[in-house]
């Protein structure tokens, strides 16, 4: 569903994705670790085309999204986006807005206007759905770090996304919120969400996630199953060097 092939990113003169290949289908949870400045933020970047490419393809739903680099400016692209959320580590609400009001500006400002009650009820549902049902008429300022999160969460959801992106959902968290924020997450995996997750939350990744990608120096290390890193030893030298890191 999701291709990544030969992508590589430079800043500068620093090449901060090389050549990375990566598969993800319909219904899987992936988690990217490694250790800071890997490139594991920008290699998720660039599955919505928030990074430009030095070279290599994006493939998406079956349709090219970039290739050699370059964007292709169709609507295929734009109607594909619309089917990737995304979560970042700060969690970007408008300050002056309710939470009610962040999830409902949620459709229309990605070009899917809903009917008025609908959009309401929906936004109302998605709150319910993050526990903060009795917090809908607060503004971002007055929830938690984790509260502001999880109504981050329900924003992307009121989308009606394929696939959730997650950009270290939890780093900018106090560690008494942290849980709170990972239990959402972990039910849409439940759910059957297609989810890809930059973390540094190594428990979290190794019981949520069918496969454990990890970056270092801006190249894919190993690329397994949360049991086979758990049971790498000498001679599986790559995941034994993930295991080590988790
Ligand atoms: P962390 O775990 O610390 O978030 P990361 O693995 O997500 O790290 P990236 O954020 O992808 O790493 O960054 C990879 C490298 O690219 C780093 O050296 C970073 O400084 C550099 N970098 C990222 N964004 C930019 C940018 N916009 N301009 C220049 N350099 C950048």
């Amino acid at each position: 569903a999701l291709n990544l092939k030969k992508i590589r990113k430079q800043f500068g003169d620093h090449e901060v994705l090389k050549q990375i290949d990566m598969q993800i289908k319909i219904g899987e949870v992936v988690s990217i670790i490694g250790p800071s400045g890997s490139g594991k933020t920008t290699l998720i970047r660039t599955i919505n085309l928030l990074e430009s490419l030095n070279g290599g393809e994006v493939v998406l739903f079956g349709e090219d999204f970039i290739k050699g680099g370059q964007k292709p400016n169709s609507k295929t692209v734009r109607q594909g986006l619309q089917r990737i959320g995304m979560v970042f580590q700060s969690f970007n609400l408008f300050p002056h807005k309710t939470a009610l009001e962040n999830i409902m500006l949620a459709p229309r400002y990605h070009g899917k206007p809903q009917d008025k009650e609908v959009n309401r009820n929906q936004a109302l549902y998605l709150l319910d759905r993050v526990g903060l049902l009795a917090h809908a008429d607060k503004y971002p300022h007055q929830l938690s770090g984790g509260q502001q999160q999880r109504v981050a969460i329900a924003r992307t959801l009121a989308l009606s996304p394929d696939i959730i992106l997650f950009d270290e959902p939890t780093s900018a968290l106090d560690p008494e919120m942290v849980g709170e924020v990972l239990k959402v997450i972990q039910d849409l995996a439940k759910e059957g969400m297609t989810l890809v997750i930059v973390t540094h939350e190594m428990d979290f990744a190794l019981s949520v996630s069918d496969r454990v990608v990890m970056m270092e120096h801006g190249v894919v290390q190993a690329d397994a199953s949360p049991a086979e890193i758990t049971n790498a030893n000498s001679e599986t030298p790559d995941l034994l060097r993930a295991k080590q890191f988790m």
